[in-house]
């Protein structure tokens, strides 16, 4: 691929892009996101990306899972139900070996689907659609190509563009500095957030928030730049200079919509 142009959206064109509710919605126009993640071993990774996708962006979150997972979801936010339509869904955070299935299923519903964590390491590119999102960290990235941890570091860029073009998919690679592939070759790199975000659950929340998104209807790589560039957001206004967690950051994803300027 020739060397792209680095994009990177500001908070005027993602107060454009971001969906907003219109008089005549109900909640099905608005968007039903689906969540598949968590496990026994990992119920937090279910909880929140739950937290991101109930963002309050998309009209209503599925969460489709087993007890205790689900019953721990249903306590934890009452305003999510369970299977049913869906239009974008979130798979593999803290999935386990139940993760290979639940990216099966959601690949049968053939929606926007983000692909994270467990689930990455069953993907195939045969799988390779234009709506899928996977988002890997460095070392999952590398896992995928099969290189080290080290090279994909080294090189954030050149790799994102390289998964993004064998999978025919959007890839995300976050990071400290998180870049968006599309298969053609065209990246963002988001400009928001704080090395306070480096904790554990903060990728679960991003995953949630681009499925929100997804739904909505958004395209692939406008739902991945305006989810992580208010995930960023979220956890500036959560940090304040400080320590943050990750359940911190979805609870701050409503305040960052607030702070986008007037489009
Ligand atoms: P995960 O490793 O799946 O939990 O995802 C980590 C999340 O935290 C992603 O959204 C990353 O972009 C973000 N993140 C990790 N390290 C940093 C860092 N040093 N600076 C800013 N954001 C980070
Ligand atoms: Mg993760």
């Amino acid at each position: 691929l020739p060397p792209a142009a680095i994009e990177s959206l500001q908070a005027e064109d993602v107060a454009r892009l971001v969906p907003r509710p219109r008089p005549q919605d109900h909640k099905y126009t608005r968007g039903v996101v689906g969540v598949r993640a968590g496990s026994a071993e990992y119920p937090g990774a279910a909880l929140l990306s739950v937290a991101g996708a109930a963002c309050g962006l998309a009209g209503m979150v599925r969460y489709v899972g087993e007890d205790p997972v689900a019953d721990r979801v249903r306590q934890a936010h009452p305003e999510v139900v369970g299977a049913g339509r869906v239009q974008a869904w979130v798979v593999g955070s803290g999935g386990g070996e139940h993760a290979g299935e639940a990216l099966a299923a959601a690949l049968a519903d053939e929606v926007p689907t983000v692909v994270d964590a467990d689930a990455l390491r069953h993907l195939r590119p045969s799988h390779g659609r234009p709506d899928l999102v996977l988002t890997p960290h460095a070392g999952e990235l590398a896992a995928m190509l099969g290189r080290e941890r080290t090279e994909i570091e080294a090189d954030p860029l050149g790799w994102a563009r390289r998964a993004a073009e064998e999978h025919a998919a959007v890839v995300v690679l976050k990071g400290r500095r998180t870049v968006t592939a599309r298969p053609d070759g065209r990246v963002r790199v988001t400009t928001t957030g704080t090395p306070w975000l480096a904790t554990a659950g903060a990728g679960d929340v991003l995953g949630g928030v681009v499925g929100a998104l997804l739904a909505t209807g958004l395209e692939p790589f406008d739902a991945v730049s305006v989810g992580s560039w208010l995930h960023g957001a979220a956890a500036t206004l959560a940090a304040r200079g400080g320590p943050l967690v990750a359940s911190e950051v979805a609870r701050a994803l409503p305040a960052a919509v607030r702070g986008l300027p007037r489009p």
